[in-house]
Formats: structure tokens, C-alpha cells, sequence
């Protein structure tokens, strides 16, 4: 048989992941740990675990608020799960809407000062559904480069036409919107916090430049804002002064609300019709009782969390210094959010940063491209308001521990 028949014989769909296949398993050639096969033997709080009989400090999780093992929080879902069973088995539109599906609607809508509020299975697939209903053939959707997959992924189900603008750049926003048709309708979509690098979006500025335009709604992506920023924890668009500008937020239980659940909330007068149209809506299971009891209660309480922010913010800006004294390049040159990323030469420095991390008892997410922009290594760092003050300073000596030991730092 010749090599050409041996190659069509073998091939497959697979045959494009081989080069990914080759890569990973030349890493884990070189003894390092597989970084994306972590497992939590045991969670004893919202800053710590066990991973593989090891104490270890959760510095990578995006429980900013640490409401995972809030008593009230774990507390509603027993109560949950004892009075409404493990799950629905049905959409929200069929038999899938319980009383908790309307209680955690009512705690958002309290939480947004909004009209409307509706809640999805994970915030991946709030996005994927908002953005394809609202966005669909003919129509354009505007986002920053560095947007996350789950906001690509909703105009790719819509099927509208994509515009990406220079990340966090208003001016290129400005431009390209000015390319566009003036009669088509646009949907220009923004994220407050960027998870790669933890910055900021200029949202007061883009808003402006986007008022310029003609039929044009803005979304917002407030995944790693709610909870931490703004009066009542909304998120950027609040810090920033611009709520009467946004037609949208987007937000994720999986993060400061501490489980999981993705949700959108609007004033728009006719938002509710979205539960009938919405296809990653309708067709998928709703929550769980447990798990919506758990986000209500979540809410409520981070209505009132003025105390537990300071602290966060108090932990971001001493891990930032820390990690700057060492050394260390950081995603932004000033603390910005609960994200400190640490940008490292090479996937070789990243990995070996993260495993000795791990080793002397720290966890952080290691991210790698096609995820991080500009081909970028980062370990990135999320803090949480849990994080008591020893901790914080624990951490900063692992990581001069760690650079010192790979070469990282000098
Ligand atoms: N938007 C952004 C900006 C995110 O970072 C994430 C998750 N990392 C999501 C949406 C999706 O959230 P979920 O985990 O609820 O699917």
C-alpha cells in the first residue's frame, strides 16, 4: 500500500485535532502535570481545597464574592432540593418554570432596578441566545476583538454579520460604525471586565462614540463585574454612570454568585417576548430548584455586600503591588478588577510557573492562545473576597518562590 493510501485509510474527522494531539503530549512528555486535568478531591472553602492530598490556596476560580458556602446560600438549596426534588426535566416554556425560576427572576430584577430579567442554564448560553435572537441575517453585531467565545458563538448561531474593533479601542469602534449602513440595525456588544487580562472597558467614552450612530443597541457582558463593581455591586456599566445607556446586561451565576446559571435582564418593553423566540432558551432543561433557591438567595445577599467588595478590592490591589515589586509583568500596569493576570515569555515558563505554583499549594488558571490575545501566556490570578489577609501575603511568597525557582523572575 503506498503512504498516500495509508494516509486516506487513516484519516478521519479527528485528523484535524493531530497537531494539537502532538503538541500536548510533547508537554506532558517533559513530566509537567496536565494543567486542563485538574481535580478537587475535596473543596473546604470558597479559598481552599485538596488536590491530590494537597492543602492547596484557590487563587483561580471566580468565586470573587465567595458566596459558595455562604450558610444562607447552601442553606436554600437543601431546602431546594428536599422540596422540589434533583431537577425539572423541562424547558423553561413547558414544565421546566417552578416557583425559584420566578423567585430568581424577581431577585434580578431587584438587583438591576429592570423591567424584565430572564435566566438561562449557564451565562454561555445566555449569550449564545441573546445575542442570535436579537442579531440575525442583515443585521450586524459589533464587538471587541477580545470578546469571549460564548458572545462569537451568538453571532455565529444568528447568523448576523460580525464587526470586530481593536480591543478596548473607542476610536476604532467609532470608525467602523461609521462603515456600516445607516438603516441597518446594529447590536454593539461589550464585556465591563476582560477575563484575560482583567481590564477595563472605557464604557462612558464607547457609549458616546456608538451614540453617533444611528440604530444601534448596546450589550453589556458583566460576568466579572457583578458583585464587585458599581453602589450595588451591578457591575462597570454602574461604576461608570452609563445604565441608561445599556439596552442589556449579560451575567453568569457561575462567578460572584457562587453556581451556576447565566441570565439577561432589559427595560425594553418588549423583552419578554425573547422566551418564546429564543432557541437556547426554549430548547434546553431549565435549572435545577436547588441550584436557582441557591442564586436567589445569593442575590439578595449581594445587595448588601459593601463590606466583603472592600476587601476584594483591598486583596486586588495588594496582589497587584506584590506581584509587581517581584518582578512579575502583570495584564495591567494598575489594579483594575479581582483579575491580576501574569504575562510569562513562553508556554515552557508558563507551564513550569504553574506547576511549581501548584506544588507549593496555589491553584490559578493557566491560559494559553487561541484564549488569550495577542498569542499571550498568562497564569491568571482571581481573587476573592474570602481571602483572608495571610493568605494574600502566603500567595505573593509562593509566586517569589515559584519565579525564583523557574527562572521567572531574577
Ligand atoms: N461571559 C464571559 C465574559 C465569561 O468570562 C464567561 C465564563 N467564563 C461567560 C460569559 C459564560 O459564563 P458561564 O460560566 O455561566 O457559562
Amino acid at each position: 500500500m503506498t503512504d498516500a493510501a495509508i494516509a486516506t485509510e487513516t484519516r478521519d474527522l479527528f485528523s484535524k485535532f493531530d497537531p494539537l494531539i502532538a503538541e500536548r503530549e510533547a508537554l506532558l512528555a517533559t513530566g509537567v502535570r496536565d494543567p486542563f486535568a485538574i481535580v478537587m478531591d475535596e473543596v473546604k472553602s470558597p479559598t481552599q481545597a485538596v488536590i491530590k492530598g494537597k492543602d492547596t490556596i484557590l487563587l483561580g476560580t471566580y468565586n470573587y464574592m465567595g458566596m459558595t458556602f455562604d450558610p444562607d446560600v447552601v442553606a436554600a438549596g437543601k431546602k431546594a432540593l428536599d422540596e422540589f426534588g434533583a431537577g425539572t426535566t423541562g424547558s423553561r416554556v413547558l414544565n421546566g418554570t417552578y416557583q425559584g425560576h420566578r423567585e430568581v427572576e424577581d431577585a434580578l430584577r431587584e438587583f438591576y432596578g429592570t423591567s424584565g430579567a430572564m435566566v438561562f442554564s449557564t451565562g454561555y448560553q445566555a449569550n449564545l441566545g441573546v445575542i442570535s435572537t436579537l442579531a440575525g441575517k442583515g443585521d450586524y453585531v459589533v464587538l471587541d476583538a477580545d470578546s469571549h467565545a460564548s458572545i462569537y458563538d451568538g453571532c455565529f448561531l444568528g447568523d448576523a454579520d460580525i464587526v470586530r474593533f481593536r480591543h478596548n479601542s473607542v476610536e476604532d469602534l467609532d470608525k467602523r460604525l461609521g462603515r456600516l449602513p445607516a438603516d441597518a440595525l446594529k447590536l454593539v456588544v461589550l464585556e465591563g471586565v476582560y477575563s484575560m487580562l482583567g481590564d477595563v472597558a472605557p464604557l462612558p467614552a464607547m457609549v458616546a462614540a456608538i451614540r453617533k450612530h444611528p440604530n444601534c443597541m448596546i450589550l453589556v457582558d458583566e460576568a466579572h463585574g457583578m458583585g464587585f463593581f458599581g453602589e450595588h455591586g451591578r457591575g462597570v456599566y454602574e461604576e461608570q454612570g452609563v445604565e441608561a445607556d445599556v439596552d442589556f446586561v449579560v451575567g453568569t451565576f457561575s462567578k460572584s454568585v457562587g453556581t451556576v446559571g447565566g441570565f439577561c435582564v432589559s427595560n425594553h418593553p418588549k423583552f419578554e417576548i425573547l422566551r418564546l423566540v429564543c432557541r437556547p432558551y426554549v430548547f434546553t432543561a431549565s435549572l435545577p430548584p436547588s441550584v436557582v433557591a441557591t442564586a436567589a438567595t445569593s442575590i439578595r445577599k449581594l445587595m448588601h455586600a459593601g463590606d466583603k467588595r472592600a476587601h476584594l478590592w483591598k486583596n486586588s490591589q495588594r496582589l497587584h503591588k506584590g506581584l509587581t515589586d517581584l518582578g512579575f509583568t502583570l495584564g495591567t500596569e494598575t489594579p483594575q478588577s479581582a483579575i491580576i493576570a501574569v504575562i510569562l515569555t513562553d508556554q515552557a515558563q508558563a507551564v513550569a510557573m504553574w506547576q511549581a505554583l501548584l506544588e507549593l499549594g496555589l491553584y490559578v488558571n493557566m491560559a494559553r492562545p487561541p484564549a488569550t490575545p495577542a498569542g499571550t501566556f498568562l497564569l491568571r490570578c482571581s481573587l476573592c473576597a474570602e481571602h483572608s489577609d495571610e493568605q494574600v501575603g502566603q500567595i505573593i511568597g509562593m509566586f517569589e518562590a515559584a519565579g525564583k525557582l523557574t527562572g521567572a523572575i531574577g
